[in-house]
């Protein structure tokens, strides 16, 4: 089974999950993640691809490794 990363966006109430790059189509896709409050990653694993120039595919949502960033609070060179 294909993965997508997945990174996770704060909206307006409600949770995103953002494939930049699509395993079958390479486009951008946005998923939804469930209201702010609720627990967004409850919302990863097996979701319907958003493709439209391809046939609708499965690929299993992965939450995006941290960003070294993230980790690192002085940047990274
Ligand atoms: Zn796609």
């Amino acid at each position: 089974m294909t993965e997508a990363l997945a990174r996770l966006e704060r909206g307006r109430g409600a949770w995103s999950w953002v494939i930049d790059i699509c395993p079958y189509c390479g486009k951008k896709h946005t998923h939804g993640g469930g209201p702010i409050e609720g627990d967004p990653r409850e919302l990863l694993g097996a979701r319907a691809a958003h493709c439209k120039s391809v046939q609708p595919e499965i690929y299993i949502l992965v939450e995006e490794p941290a960003s070294p960033r993230a980790s690192t609070p002085q940047g990274w060179l």
